[in-house]
């Protein structure tokens, strides 16, 4: 769809099929195969990509969901996984081979970390982990074999903000590939290609779904890079998504602004008054003048997204209290749905970290998180104002 339309216009309608009976919806093509009107027609569809053949192969509703994501994305193209982790994976496997090395930022997704940590190094794929805001580190990591710079931005979960353009530029310069994880952001706040990122990716679970009703992921970028990705590797290691998980996500991102409009509301009037509370040592959340990558995210962020953190003065022992406190905010190891989570990342997603691992990257053991769904701003406040006050 042309890019003259606006965000909520391509989020509403890009993709969406002609000649499909006037069906004003995404149809599901809830089938595993597609049959062929000869042999000859067979032929076409397998050597000439025409048409669909097996929906590990392709499927129209997954097929539509994947355009309005390159739509929003700005992207030339784009490819919808079964999971977000997956989508990770294969943009590494299709990008690199054993005797390769990947440079990933520091602060990533936990599962993210165990996958460069545990699972590439035993296909021989080396990995280095760089605080990517100390050029320094990253020019020490730099080594003949490098072929990829993994970033993640806004990261998870104190939400640092990398320079997206500087970056893509030092990457570009020594022929590395970048690619960006920006889950946190969605393509309405951030498009990691317009700052000359080679591939952006998201866990479509979280708010490009919305609802916590669905496991999907997406890379976007261009076709050089998404075709052999694709045709090869996606195809044959089957790491799709269902055309029904596809139908629900198309569903979800066509509210897409509507929602991160009103978390990212929800979530700075929190991180605001979080702020002035004496239980609470610190407030992460990009949008405060006192976040320190404030400047880089406000220079490539159109806003700050439905994510923040903070550190409660008592430590584990408060973080627990804290949110076994909560009576409407839930307890969700997830995030980026339209009702309000909270995570302790200690606990959670971060615990295969060793408690070493978790200081060094500044997950203190106080940490929570918050993923600020769309609820009235007034029932949020009052959920956690009765829950720090159990604290005392
Ligand atoms: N990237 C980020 C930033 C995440 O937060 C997550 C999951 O929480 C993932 C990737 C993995 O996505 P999925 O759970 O859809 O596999």
């Amino acid at each position: 769809m042309s890019s003259k339309w606006g965000f909520s216009t391509r989020a509403v309608h890009a993709g969406h099929p002609e000649g499909m009976e006037g069906s004003t919806v995404i149809p599901v093509f809830q089938t595993a195969a597609f049959s062929f009107s000869s042999s000859e027609e067979a032929v076409k569809r397998f050597e000439l990509g025409e048409g669909y053949v097996y929906s590990r192969y392709g499927n129209p509703t997954v097929r539509s969901v994947e355009e309005k994501v390159a739509s929003l994305e700005g992207a030339e193209d784009a490819v919808l996984f079964g999971s977000g982790m997956s989508a990770i994976l294969v943009s590494i496997l299709s990008l690199m081979k054993s005797g390769d090395h990947l440079i990933s930022e520091e602060s990533i997704y936990g599962g993210t970390y165990t996958l460069f940590n545990e699972i590439l190094p035993r296909y021989g794929i080396e990995v280095s982990f760089v605080d990517s805001l100390d050029k320094s580190q990253l020019e020490g990591a730099l080594k003949p074999n490098t072929k990829v710079l993994f970033l993640e931005s806004p990261a998870n979960p104190l939400l640092k903000c990398l320079p997206l353009e500087k970056l893509a530029r030092f990457a570009k310069g020594k022929g590395i590939i970048s690619v960006v994880d920006s889950t946190f952001a969605t393509p309405y706040f951030q498009n990691p290609l317009q700052w000359g990122c080679d591939l952006v990716v998201h866990s479509a679970t979280k708010f490009l779904g919305g609802h916590g009703d669905l496991t999907a992921g997406v890379v976007a970028g261009p076709r050089s890079l998404l075709d052999p990705m694709r045709k090869l590797f996606h195809r044959h290691l089957g790491t799709v998504i269902s055309p029904w998980e596809a139908f629900l996500l198309g569903r979800g991102i066509c509210t897409l602004s509507l929602r991160m409009e009103r978390s990212a509301h929800n979530a700075m009037l929190i991180s605001q008054w979080l702020s002035l509370r004496e239980e609470v040592s610190a407030v992460y959340y990009p949008g405060l003048k006192s976040f320190p990558q404030y400047e880089i995210a406000r220079s490539q962020m159109r806003g700050f997204g439905g994510v923040l953190a903070f550190e409660l003065k008592g430590g584990y022992r408060a973080a627990e209290k804290f949110q076994d406190s909560l009576k409407l905010i839930s307890r969700v190891a997830s995030l980026g749905d339209v009702q309000t989570l909270v995570t302790h990342p200690a606990s959670s997603s971060h615990r295969m970290l060793s408690p070493e691992e978790r200081k060094k990257r500044g997950i203190s053991d106080g940490l929570v998180r918050l993923s600020v769904g769309i609820e009235d701003c007034q029932d949020l406040f009052s959920d956690i104002e009765q829950a720090l006050g159990a604290l005392s």
